[in-house]
């Protein structure tokens, strides 16, 4: 592979960054997408664009909202390293994601949803535990049937 040279404009390596990063993301939300189609999770779509902060899936009747969310983008705690180079632009440009991501999970919240939020690092490293946050979400907002015995004991 050719050796990156400094001759690359910043625009064009951030231009590449922006590129790499959807790649990145696209192929997290589509092992989630397989996952919960293999735990039988329904009800869900995808890219609900209409919504505050555009989330990946949401399962529209449960009101659950979910952001999978990059993890050098969105200023992971556990992942995000501060890069060598332009240090001040990528402060603000991260630090500007994190709070339209605040915002659009209060405006969402306010609407009446409930916003679950998803790392890349988390479906990277552990997809079924992912799975079972999602499940485990979804069965809090769930009310189990009444039954006979419920409602005369
Ligand atoms: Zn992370």
């Amino acid at each position: 592979m050719a050796k990156r040279t400094d001759t690359v404009s910043a625009e064009v390596r951030s231009a590449t960054m922006r590129a790499v990063k959807s790649q990145g993301v696209k192929s997290t939300e589509r092992k989630l997408r397989a996952a919960m189609a293999s735990k039988r999770l329904k009800g869900w779509r995808m890219y609900a664009n209409e919504l505050p902060g555009k989330p990946d899936f949401v399962f529209l009747r449960e009101r659950l909202a979910i952001f999978v969310d990059g993890c050098f983008w969105h200023g992971c705690p556990r992942c995000y390293r501060r890069p060598h180079s332009n240090q001040e632009y990528w402060d603000a440009k991260v630090i500007y994601n994190i709070e339209r991501d605040r915002r659009n999970r209060a405006r969402l919240r306010r609407a009446g949803w409930h916003v679950l939020r998803i790392w890349e690092h988390e479906v990277t490293q552990d997809l079924g535990r992912v799975c079972g946050k999602v499940s485990s979400k979804l069965n809090g907002f769930r009310r189990p049937e009444l039954t006979y015995s419920d409602l005369h004991n």
